[in-house]
């Protein structure tokens, strides 16, 4: 008999418990209609840990972390710890995961269901159909690279200043997701830097174009300029498979995604460590949007983005590609069928509430594998 898959459930604060509660339903319903055995244990994370234990992470679910085979998390932070002492801001908890679980893949899709396609501020035939993939460096790049400060210069002059740098292994493992990414998708990999006036961006092309030669030289391989990747971005997304990229022009790149597909509350995220000796990655799945406290506590959440990040979950760590595809396709047919949470409401949709809308996916779930 196969052990069950141990998933540590950290909902957060804010709407993450709201839209963890509509995941949780489904998982139960997975167990239920298709035996995914899947053993959930829950914890408190950010503001809700702090409250009770003074810490927005503690060791002991750092450890439940470290120990689960994927982890998936709603939202931290909100007013109410806007006074908290800053080493225990609600963020640092997730910040601490991110660094002790040594997840450096940053992946953020944008899918545009087409049901949705006029609520983005571009034209619907921009970006109906669009399904890219961002795969952003997460824990190197200038924002982690020494020295990093501000000093005075001989002159008098104040100065301040970041290090923009890369390892070789730090390009090849994040470069390796996106080939191995796109092989499942649509084979092709756009890799972005500033190799025109960078030197550690020529670092990451010579490193990419070796890789790329060496093992995956299958996939379609394109390098652009990240000043041009924002351009395309907006004016022909549906060009792009994979891009990938180092944390600070994904974090922008990425943001610019998102808004191509209308609505924060319909973006998914998974952020993968290292492979262990069974290929088995650590990872952690989340919503891009946060813990919306102007809505919190109103049943007006849209927990599609939260279902998503599971639907993720389900085809990156477990490859279960039937299962996923079933609830990203419930969530199209639920779309069309014309329910709405309020953030992405349109004229003659019918406006639903969080567990309005979750009773909904469920129910076409069950009626996709009658
Ligand atoms: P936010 O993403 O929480 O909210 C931005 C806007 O989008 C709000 O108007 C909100 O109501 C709306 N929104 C977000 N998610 C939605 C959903 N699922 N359904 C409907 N509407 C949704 O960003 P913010 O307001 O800048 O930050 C609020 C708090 O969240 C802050 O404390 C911030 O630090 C924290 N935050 C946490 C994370 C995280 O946990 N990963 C990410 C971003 C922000």
């Amino acid at each position: 008999m196969t052990k069950n898959r141990k998933i540590l459930m950290l909902p957060g604060d804010g709407i993450g418990p709201e839209v963890m509660h509509e995941v949780a339903r489904m998982i139960e319903w997975m167990n239920d209609r298709r035996g995914t055995a899947f053993d959930i244990q829950e914890g408190l994370v950010g503001g809700a840990a702090y409250d009770e234990h003074g810490t927005s992470l503690t060791d002991e679910i750092m450890a439940d972390a470290m120990a689960a085979d994927a982890v998936l998390f709603g939202s931290v932070g909100g007013p109410k710890w806007d006074n908290a002492p800053r080493e225990e801001r609600p963020e640092n908890g997730l910040l601490r995961l991110r660094k002790e679980m040594d997840l450096f893949a940053n992946l953020r899709p944008a899918t545009v269901f087409d049901a949705l396609a006029d609520a983005s501020t571009l034209k619907p035939e921009v970006v109906s159909g669009l399904d890219l993939m961002i795969v952003r460096e997460l824990t190197a790049g200038v924002y982690f690279g020494a020295p990093r400060g501000t000093d005075m210069l001989p002159d008098g002059t104040r100065r301040g200043f970041d290090t923009e740098v890369y390892t070789e292994p730090e390009i090849q493992r994040v470069a390796s997701v996106a080939f191995e990414l796109a092989r499942k998708r649509s084979n092709k990999v756009h890799s972005v830097e500033k190799a025109n006036v960078m030197e550690s961006g020529v670092f990451w092309r010579e490193i990419v174009t070796a890789l790329h030669k060496a093992e995956y030289s299958d996939v379609e391989l394109h390098h652009m300029y990240a000043d041009n990747c924002a351009m395309q971005l907006v004016r022909n997304p549906k060009q792009f498979d994979v891009i990938v990229t180092s944390n600070l022009f994904g974090d922008i790149l990425s943001d610019c995604a998102a808004m191509l597909t209308g609505s924060l509350g319909m973006l998914p995220s998974a952020s993968l460590g290292a492979p262990n000796a069974e290929g088995q990655r650590k990872a952690l799945y989340e919503p891009v949007h946060g813990s919306a406290p102007d809505i919190a506590g109103q049943r007006l959440a849209n927990p599609v983005a939260m279902m998503l990040s599971y639907a993720m979950m389900l085809r990156y760590s477990f490859d279960m590609k039937t299962e996923a595809d079933l609830i990203e396709q419930a969530v199209k047919n639920v779309l069309a069928s014309g329910l709405r949470t309020a953030d992405i409401v349109q004229e003659k949709a019918t406006r639903v509430s969080t567990d309005v809308m979750g009773d909904a996916v469920l129910r076409e779930m069950g009626t996709l594998s009658a």
